[in-house]
């Protein structure tokens, strides 16, 4: 597993260095006049360099967590503005993409004492590979809710689904399902891993439903702020 992830990181440090050298060359060679195609590199450019910052967090935040040394920041926090703002960051990439989003929020808030930031990487890493692993259904359900002394985020996709036999491991370091899709897909296997250690830390946990050809249920739960009023 850990020489198919030094080829997958590779290849994922690989592919988009090359597409920002392409066509960073080419904007730089001035033959491209037309601006709306250059307007089209300069994208291609930037979700490029994304791609690469997400991943270079994702493989830093590992191995700090694989030498025990990652730190979170918790503070009393609305889940539910959490989750609303991280949907909201990536809603035109994701609807840009073809997918619908249907997603359910309580009018109140719920509080609990999160590290925004880790809570929202978490949130992404489900929700991007929500995208990565559907196929022609391109559909996605994400909600919030609180039972009692826990609040659940959940985020639906209809896409492959996961094998029963996989389901256990997907959480496991540089797992990758052995299935065309996602080897036809860009990952290392981190994404999940770091998922569940992070929510864990926040004395949480996750959960997969999964029915092959319809698609996968993440639940996410999280012990809320008890008595806490702001
Ligand atoms: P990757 O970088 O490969 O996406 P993850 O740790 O995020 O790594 O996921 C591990 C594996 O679990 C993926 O390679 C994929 O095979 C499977 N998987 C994760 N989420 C889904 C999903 N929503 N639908 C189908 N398969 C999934």
């Amino acid at each position: 597993l850990k020489a198919e992830f030094v080829s997958n990181v590779s290849h994922e440090l690989k592919t988009p260095l090359t597409l920002i050298r392409m066509f960073g060359e080419t904007l730089e060679s001035g033959l491209v006049v037309d601006e709306a195609k250059r307007k089209e590199f300069s994208g291609i450019i930037r979700k490029e360099s994304e791609r690469l910052t997400h991943l270079i967090n994702n493989v830093l935040d590992f191995s700090k967590m694989d030498a025990g040394r990652k730190e979170y920041r918790f503070e009393n926090t609305d889940l539910v503005e959490v989750v609303r703002s991280t949907l909201e960051a990536y809603a035109f990439h994701i609807r840009d993409l073809g997918f619908d989003i249907e997603s359910h929020f309580p009018t109140e808030p719920i509080y609990t004492q999160v590290d925004n930031d880790a809570i929202s990487q978490a949130i992404l890493n489900v929700l991007s590979n929500a995208i990565k692993y559907s196929d022609t259904e391109k559909h996605i359900e994400l909600g919030v809710v609180q039972r009692g002394s826990m609040a659940t985020i959940s985020v639906e996709d209809r896409g492959v689904g996961i094998p029963k036999e996989s389901l256990v491991r997907i959480f496991d370091k540089f797992y990758r399902v052995p299935n065309d899709k996602t080897r036809g897909t860009r990952g290392t296997g981190l994404g999940l891993t770091l998922t569940k250690h992070i929510i864990e830390a926040h004395h949480g946990s996750i959960e997969v439903e999964s029915t092959i050809g319809k698609g996968s249920t993440f639940t996410i739960t999280l012990p809320v702020q008890t008595g806490a009023t702001t």
